[in-house]
């Protein structure tokens, strides 16, 4: 069985980049009156504790959402017109930008800032970052913007996660609207298309864990636009000097492509992925330095958003100076 919790790894840097796309989807998702289906194919536990064991080992929410909170939150910024109006930003090495820390924020990492504060009513009253202590998921971030008729179904094979998941679920009281399966989410996916309203988002988020995910995500997102070619398809991946994670947004450009399909592809880097050596001479592991959200079929929004949001985790979460992002579309 696999060895990867996101318990260890919640509110990272990575989860920052996921969750802000993440919510800025599901707001734009939505706004219209046709029912959304919404299928997370690799679903974790759906909540997490920061003060909680896993987190505090791994320590990567400090580097990550706990960086948010350092910096003086102003109210607002809305996206400067200049910014909206760019056509396409192609950066081929990631674009160092630095704006004052004290700037607002930009809409959408404000999104993401009031979703931890309505779910942390003290960190909302105080401000105080030691009041994060509850952190969602992406089951409960999709969950937070359905309205009656949208349905959310939830893939999670990990036995304890699958576990978790139910549990927290349930507590929601949503009954038959959020369903959750102890399935493989690749396998599945396909059973689920086309949605019965023709809308539907799906995130594939996996724990690349086994070598063979990549191409799993490749070949099971090019099924998906065969099947239903409208829905919008997010996929998280890592940035790692590794030829399959390489390789894997490059398949999903040319697949989107040729299937005359829109895409975006965002990076964040938040460090050099160059081993180091401690003061021992010991080798030092960076841990992920970087991450990807590539979305097919993404809303005219988005690339907006983004945008605007990318130079702003990158001035707050960069730790060297090889921090920076990408942001490109096509189609
Ligand atoms: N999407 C979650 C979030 O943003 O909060 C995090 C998911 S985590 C990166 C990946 C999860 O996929 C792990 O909990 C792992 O147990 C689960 N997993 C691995 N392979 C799977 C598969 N084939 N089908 C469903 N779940 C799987």
């Amino acid at each position: 069985m696999f060895s990867y919790r996101h318990a260890f790894h919640a509110g990272n840097h990575a989860d920052v980049l996921k969750h802000t796309t993440l919510i800025a989807l599901m707001k734009y998702l939505t706004q219209k009156d046709t029912a959304l289906t919404v299928i997370d194919t690799h679903a974790g536990a759906g909540l997490y504790r920061l003060d909680g064991d896993y987190t505090e080992t791994s320590g990567e929410a400090q580097h990550g959402v706990f960086r948010l909170f350092s910096m003086p939150n102003k109210a607002i910024a809305p996206v400067p017109s200049a910014q909206a109006a760019i056509k396409t930003i192609a950066t081929r090495k990631p674009t160092s930008s630095k704006p004052p820390v004290n700037e607002a924020l930009a809409p959408a990492l404000q999104d993401y800032v009031d979703l931890l504060h309505r779910l942390n009513p003290q960190l909302a009253e105080s401000g105080d970052a030691a009041h994060l202590k509850i952190y969602p998921g992406s089951p409960f971030i999709e969950q937070q913007f359905l309205s009656g008729r949208d349905k959310l179904k939830l893939f999670e094979l990990h036995p304890t996660d699958f576990k978790s998941l139910t549990g927290n679920i349930a507590q929601l009281g949503v009954g038959r609207q959020v369903s959750v399966t102890c399935e493989d989410g690749f396998e599945v996916l396909k059973t689920f298309l086309p949605p019965p309203a023709r809308r539907a988002m799906v995130l594939c988020d996996p724990s690349y864990e086994i070598k063979t995910d990549y191409a799993r995500v490749a070949a099971c997102m090019a099924d998906a636009v065969k099947r239903f070619a409208t829905g919008t398809y997010v996929v998280w991946y890592p940035v790692i000097p590794r030829p399959e994670a390489h390789d894997l947004p490059r398949k999903l450009k040319t697949m989107a492509t040729k299937a005359g399909r829109s895409w975006l592809n965002a990076t964040l880097t938040v460090k050099s992925s160059k081993l180091t050596t401690d003061d021992a001479g010991d080798v030092v592991r960076p841990g992920l330095p970087a991450s990807g959200m590539f979305v097919i079929n993404p809303p005219h929004t988005l690339k907006a958003e983004l945008q605007a949001a990318l130079p702003q985790m990158v001035a707050r979460l960069g730790q060297d100076r090889n921090a920076g992002f990408t942001l490109e579309h096509g189609g």
